[in-house]
């Protein structure tokens, strides 16, 4: 019992002093109010001065704080808000939840594997200014090119070195002395590891975000306003509709943080000199606070390296906040339908839009107002089959829980077309659906 205490000393996810409750599943060391919270989960939680057996303390010294969270927060991203840092009880909820439950922090990354790089190797160097080496250069050693910068035979700031090491592109070699000549305390891992770190980065995904939320400006009262993250800028328009935006805030120089609101948690966004309040459940707060909290990560740690993929601009007025009641979802494909009409049984021609998760559809191609009932949403059970009556020219059906439609393409390929990314959507969907039965069972 004590080599457990001496192991475990901090609790497992607010790494407070004082340890109280054992978390008899996980086999972790937590303080009261986590306790109550692991409690809240179903979790078998005991008191630490209860009697335990044997075989129990065996089982608390195989496991502990320090193995469980090395394995359930390995991928604990450094813009991601932790009850260490904010010690309101709606974030301590949201991450016990998140990493005992949903295990979202254990999951394995996306991202494919880098191999680590040999410094040695595999340096280029193209010189545009000076007339001494018009073309490129390599592959030459570290030593060769660090030969080269040192002996002025260039005019380096203004030349470019190429290693894997260094991302997708050509350096300045300026930005990158601290990885041709390495401060004497600084050894290889050390500057391997940093530009891992970096290229990780550059390979993220920007996460634009846009969807509904309640603001507070300054001292104005509480109003729902659409947000867009889009590019390095917050944006708030009066609607999803609205063509003109009412406010502008810079991300390069924004300082972000989560405030307590009694039952709930805000975004508190400060912007030259504008204060921004957001708020929604608890579940779109942390959406919206992780992908802000990213956004400004990036443009910080990245600068001019961070290149952002523009979004698809026909689609600011979607909502893609996925724990949002009004998520529709990336688009997926688009085109011109027939539709029977409700009242009279005449075909007519729609807009259609496939996205992860429905099928949308509008007057036309230019007019995207959206009435809630022509939506169909997709669920991992939904299917879809080809018409075989072809009266109306080349059809489909779709079936989704209730409801059941009838669609016309202009030909064949169209067609197949259409039935191939929904069947595609509705397989990710249980993909995603089977995930989580999975998360649920372990
Ligand atoms: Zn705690």
């Amino acid at each position: 019992m004590e080599e457990l205490l001496n192991n475990n000393q901090y609790c497992a996810d607010c790494d407070s002093e004082k340890i109280e409750g054992v978390n008899m599943q996980f086999g972790v060391l937590v303080c009261k109010a986590c306790a109550k919270t692991h409690s809240q989960f179903n979790m078998p939680i005991r008191r630490l001065h209860e009697p335990f057996l044997g075989e129990e303390i065996t089982f608390l010294l195989s496991r502990g704080n320090k193995k469980v969270n090395d394995s359930l927060l390995i991928n604990l991203d450094p813009w991601i808000a932790t009850p260490k840092i904010f010690k309101f009880e709606s974030v301590r909820y949201w991450y016990i939840e998140s990493k005992y439950i949903q295990m979202i922090f254990a999951r394995e990354r996306r991202e494919k594997k880098r191999p680590t790089y040999d410094l040695n190797k595999y340096w280029f160097y193209i010189d545009e200014v000076s007339k001494r080496f018009p073309i490129t250069r390599g592959p030459v050693t570290r030593w060769e090119i660090r030969k080269m910068v040192n002996d002025a035979e260039v005019l380096f700031l203004e030349s470019y070195i190429w290693h894997p090491i260094l991302g997708h592109k050509w350096c300045h070699v300026e930005k990158t002395l601290d990885a041709i000549n390495p401060s004497s305390e600084q050894d290889d891992i050390v500057t391997q590891e940093k530009y891992q770190k970096m290229l990780i980065l550059l390979d993220k995904r920007y996460p634009h975000l846009k969807g509904t939320v309640e603001v507070v400006v300054g001292k104005s009262k509480p109003q729902k306003k659409w947000l867009v993250l889009y590019m390095k800028k917050l944006l708030i328009f009066p609607s999803s509709n609205s063509s003109h935006f009412d406010l502008e805030l810079h991300l390069d120089s924004t300082s972000l943080d989560l405030v307590d609101s009694g039952n709930s948690v805000m975004i508190s966004v400060i912007s030259e000199g504008i204060k921004l309040l957001i708020s929604a459940n608890i579940w779109e707060v942390m959406e919206w606070y992780h992908s802000l909290s990213l956004a400004v990560y990036l443009i910080r740690n990245l600068e001019d390296d961070l290149v952002i993929k523009e979004p698809d601009l026909s689609e600011m007025h979607v909502c893609n906040v996925t724990t949002s009641r009004d998520y529709m979802g990336d688009k997926v494909m688009e085109g011109q339908l027939k539709k029977e009409g409700a009242i009279f049984k005449s075909l007519n021609p729609k807009w259609f839009i496939l996205r992860t998760q429905g099928l949308y559809w509008y007057a036309s191609k230019n007019d995207k107002a959206l009435r809630e009932k022509d939506a169909i949403r997709l669920f991992y059970d939904s299917s879809v089959e080809e018409e075989s009556d072809a009266k109306n020219g080349f059809g489909f059906i779709l079936i989704s829980r209730v409801t059941k439609i009838t669609l016309w393409a202009e030909n064949e390929e169209q067609r197949s077309k259409w039935v191939y990314y929904l069947k595609e959507t509705i397989e990710h969907l249980k993909t995603l659906h089977e995930g989580v039965c999975l998360l649920s069972m372990t």
